[in-house]
């Protein structure tokens, strides 16, 4: 019955006195019972849940005392804090780890009425690209449990597509938002960098975070954007530009000017049937009235390598305080000096892919290394910030896949993981120029999978995004 029901559908249903946030609740749990064979969610805050929703319903009938996000029921990644909660990056190295503030996300979502009704299963430290790398085990795609989810935010995204709640919160370093739902069949939104304040997210590759939003709708997406962004004094790289109220301005008022990328649509490793969708769909927009410009793009066999020796440089220094005595999981057995227990505890306590990063983003940095690989990636980074800034100053948007391929199926990518990190060509080109991105959900491809299309703005333009999506989404 409330099937992909949108906020301000179900705002209008409570207020109307059709629904409680009592009975919102309880269809998103018995929802989440039926589906958790998906092995979405890490917990569920049943009780919470529930005692949240009875404490909401007591102003069910007085609307002006709402906030924003009343009854709305969120899923949050299992790498964002809620006090009291547990919180574990689906590592074992943060098995029995209790959050003890809120992230400003989950804050600011807790003062509007929102109802957060669990955490969300994802790639360990949301390193990965099909959430097969949990310590609680992979996720399954709902359309078809063959297939892997994306990832890391893999949880956050079947939690949305299967209606186990409204909206749901995962973040996005080189794609995990966007290509997940892209591999789902929903809207994945991540901001530009430093527009929602990462405070109380726990790091991967801090200079490419960001939090994101899944949603069914875009609206919905522009409502948890303009409740979530904005300046943060526990940030210091969270914008402090004001936050314009995204929901008021969905509707295009003049033609755009689109940019795309030949060498991205012509790229080998890209499926047929998605290069045709795209093409299509520029010359849609095209006859439309926008402007559609190729630009040319000669970077992009840079792109993925330059974002993982950046990243996993990152990672292996914001995971290094993860050695038994700060912070984790601590080895149980006998150990000779201090040494040997940060060795045995490091070694128990990571899984295979992080350990993969943090042995290659040490290997980058190390002297008679850095040059040759951390300097030199920098230096790609700067000429495709440039480059970025050159297209976003006479271009609108820029429009490319989201992911080479539909979602593949479990195994396919697992054991070859120079093969996993390709099919981020796409996604990590955002997060290297710190500019919005968002995939939304327009196609469907001969297999039986959807796929989406990729647009991204300039920096803090995520009012054009939002809007060309509805668009789009609207003429689909
Ligand atoms: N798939 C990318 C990676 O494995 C992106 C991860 C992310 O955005 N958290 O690094």
């Amino acid at each position: 019955m409330y099937t992909h029901l949108s906020i301000s559908d179900l705002r209008s249903k409570l207020a109307c006195g059709e629904l409680t946030c009592t009975q919102v609740v309880e269809s998103y749990l018995s929802a989440i019972e039926q589906h958790s064979h998906l092995n979405a969610f890490v917990e569920v805050f049943a009780d919470e849940a529930r005692s949240k929703a009875l404490e909401l319903d007591k102003k069910i009938n007085s609307p002006s005392l709402w906030g924003k996000c009343y009854g709305v029921v969120v899923g949050i990644k299992d790498v964002l804090c809620y006090k009291d909660h547990h919180v574990g990056a689906s590592s074992a190295m943060l098995h029995n780890y209790t959050a003890i503030y809120n992230a400003t996300a989950v804050q600011r979502l807790l003062d509007e009425d929102a109802i957060i009704i669990g955490n969300l299963n994802c790639d360990e430290f949301a390193m990965g690209s099909s959430n097969e790398h949990s310590v609680h085990g992979k996720v399954l795609n709902a359309l078809d449990n063959n297939r892997v989810p994306g990832g890391s935010s893999g949880g956050s995204a079947v939690a949305v597509q299967a209606n186990m709640c409204m909206v749901s919160l995962g973040s996005d370093t080189g794609g995990s938002v966007r290509q997940p739902a892209d591999f789902c069949g929903i809207i994945g939104l991540k901001p530009s960098y430093g527009r929602i304040s990462r405070y109380g997210l726990i790091a991967y590759a801090s200079s490419f975070d960001q939090i994101g939003i899944f949603s069914q709708h875009v609206e919905d997406a522009a409502l948890i954007l303009e409740t979530i962004a904005g300046e943060d004094e526990f940030d210091s790289t969270c914008s402090a530009e004001k936050v314009p109220a995204y929901t008021q301005h969905l509707s295009l008022n003049k033609p755009c000017k689109i940019a795309y990328f030949p060498q991205a649509l012509e790229h080998p490793s890209l499926d047929p049937e998605i290069r045709t969708a795209i093409y299509c769909q520029l010359e849609k927009i095209k006859a439309d009235g926008h402007t559609v410009t190729a630009v040319d793009f000669d970077y992009l066999d840079y792109i993925v390598p330059a974002y993982y020796i950046l990243t996993t440089a990152e990672a292996s220094s914001n995971l290094s305080r993860y050695d038994g005595i700060k912070f984790g999981y601590r080895t149980s057995k006998e150990v000779k000096d201090l040494n040997e227990l940060y060795m045995l505890s490091r070694s128990e306590g990571f899984g295979k892919e992080v350990k993969r990063r943090i042995m290659l983003g040490t290997f980058v940095l190390s002297t008679g290394y850095y040059d040759a690989y951390y300097a030199k990636a920098q230096q790609v980074r700067r000429l495709i910030v440039d480059k970025t800034k050159k297209i976003f100053s006479n271009h609108d948007l820029l429009i490319m896949p989201t992911a080479p391929t539909t979602a593949f199926k479990f195994g396919e990518k697992s054991n070859d993981a120079v093969e996993m990190f390709l099919g981020d060509l796409y996604t990590v080109y955002a997060n290297l120029a710190g500019c919005a991105g968002i995939s939304i959900p327009l196609f469907q491809h001969s297999n039986g999978m959807p796929f989406g299309m990729q647009m991204m703005t300039d920096n803090t333009k995520e009012e054009s995004l939002l809007a060309f999506s509805s668009y789009c989404l609207s003429n689909k």
